[in-house]
This record gives C-alpha cells, structure tokens and sequence, in this order.
C-alpha cells in the first residue's frame, strides 16, 4: 500500500482521485477547506504549513505521493494564492518528506488555460516567488472587472506549468528522486464549471475557447486515472511535463506550434 496525500479532495477531480486510489487499496489522507482529514486554506502561507504538517501526521510520517488538485478559477487574485502557492509552497513543505519513499512522486493540476492569453508580469512575479507583488498585480487586473480580472486565473496555471518544468530538474525534486509533472485538463464537468455549463450560452462560451473534438467535456475520473498513473510506481522518467488530458483541446489551438 502507498500513501497519497490529495489536496482538493472533497470535489470534482481531487474527490475522483482520492476514491479511485481508496477504491485500489491506496492510503489517502485528503486535504480541503472543509469534509476533509485535514481541513486548512492553502491560500495563506500559515494554511499550507498546517496543512503539510497535519497530512504528514495523518499519514504516520510516511508520504509516497502528493496530488494537488486544490484550485479556484476566480477573478481576483486569491486565485494566483490557491493555484500557485498553494500548490509549489506545500509540495517543497513535503518534498523533504517524500524523499523518504521508494518511490516518491509529486503531481499538481494546471489547466489548458495555461496556453491562454495571460498577464507576463503576474507570472514572472509568481515564478519570483514574490506572493505579495503578485498578489498586488492579479489587485490591478480584478479592479479593471471579471474579463480583464479572469487573467488571474490562466496566469496563475502558466506559472504552475512553468514551475513544473523548472521545479523538476531541481536538487529537491530530481535530485531526490522525486519526478514532478502536471496534467492540464479540458472542460471537466465539477463544481468549478456547473454554472458556466448550466447556459446554452455559458456552453458555447466555453466551448469557443476550449475546443474538445475527442468526447467533449469529460467526467473527473477521466483526469484521475492520469494523475493515479503519474503518482504511481511505473512512473519513474517523466518529468517536468504537463500533460494536456483535454479532447485535443491543446492540438486544436496550439496547432503545430510544437
Ligand atoms: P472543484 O471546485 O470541484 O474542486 C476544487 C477543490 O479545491 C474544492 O473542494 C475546494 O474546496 C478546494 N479548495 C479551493 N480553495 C482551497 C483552499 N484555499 N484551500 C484548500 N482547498 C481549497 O474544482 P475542480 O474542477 O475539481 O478543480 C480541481 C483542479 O482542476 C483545479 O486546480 C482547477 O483549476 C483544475 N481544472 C479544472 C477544470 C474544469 O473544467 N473543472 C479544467 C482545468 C483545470
């Protein structure tokens, strides 16, 4: 049995992945604002020190895997918070901690929006590591409205997938043995996208800006089987990747720009 820890486990493709490891035997200690073993708010840097401290207690002190699904798609920029410092604060927290494994392996989710158009100067203050100019910058783009404000939010995911890349080749990550990836979805049908999707609107909206020509919109398992593979055992020499899981949204838009 390994033991994972899921951030974002009480909805959409953080609750898919922790019941599909549940569901293969695995170890699954859930973090989450709320319904979770370990409640915290990966939104402030005390959150994620609590959070990593009391899922490494949960797990007895021995962590194989870490899957970060936690994230909001808000326009303000609590949402550079959550996606990017949610994530790469709490897994360097437990990098030192997965070392300790067989086979340790860290995987976050960015998203397709990681290719949309998007504020260099947030993601260059977020790749600093510098959450309180990030955070003034994602202010200045939320106070000029939710169109402009929305920048928060794939800014945030290229940062994460950039940090990925960079993050993967590291002393902490490689040099630990440690391979680091993300998967990048489509339209997944949670909680996130329930309200958009509810329109005929809403939908064209979306499907406008993510194209999906292989099976649309998917359900969350779909994104869980993937992360289960990256975070298992056989997983050994990916790295530094994000893996678009989206329909051919990313071959649609991109083209052959690759
Ligand atoms: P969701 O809203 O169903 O689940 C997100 C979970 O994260 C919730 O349980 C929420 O409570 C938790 N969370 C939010 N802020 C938190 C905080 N401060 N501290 C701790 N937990 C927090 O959404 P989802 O669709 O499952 O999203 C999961 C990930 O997938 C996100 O990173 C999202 O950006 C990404 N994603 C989703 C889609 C989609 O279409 N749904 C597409 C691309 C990427």
């Amino acid at each position: 049995t390994r033991t994972y820890i899921v951030t974002g486990s009480a909805s959409g493709i953080g609750a898919a992945v922790a019941d599909l490891l549940r569901e293969r035997g695995q170890k699954v200690i859930g973090v989450d604002l709320r319904n979770a073993d370990v409640e915290a708010d990966l939104s402030t840097p005390e959150g994620r020190q609590i959070a990593a401290d009391r899922a490494v207690e949960a797990a007895g002190g021995s962590v194989d895997a870490v899957i970060a699904c936690a994230g909001i798609s808000a326009p303000i920029p609590l949402t550079v918070s959550v996606n990017f410092f949610g994530v790469t604060e709490f897994l360097d927290r437990l990098a030192p901690v997965l070392a300790r494994s067989e086979a340790p392996r860290a995987v976050v989710v960015s998203s397709m929006a990681s290719l949309q158009p998007n504020s260099p100067e947030l993601v260059d203050a977020m790749l600093a590591g510098d959450e309180a100019m990030a955070r003034q910058i994602g202010q200045k783009l939320a106070d000029q409205g939710p169109q402009i404000g929305y920048l928060n939010y794939p800014s945030s995911k290229r940062a994460l997938s950039r940090w990925v890349r960079r993050a993967s080749i590291s002393e902490l990550y490689a040099g630990n043995g440690i391979p680091l990836n993300a998967v990048a979805p489509g339209t997944v049908l949670t909680a996130m996208t329930r309200e958009l999707l509810a329109t005929p609107e809403g939908v064209k909206m979306v499907d406008e800006n993510v194209p999906m020509p292989l099976n649309g919109h998917s359900e969350p398992v779909v994104i869980a089987r993937l992360l289960a593979w990256l975070a298992s055992e056989e997983n050994s020499h990916l790295a530094g990747q994000t893996i678009y899981c989206d329909g051919g949204a990313d071959a649609s838009l991109r083209g052959d720009d690759i």
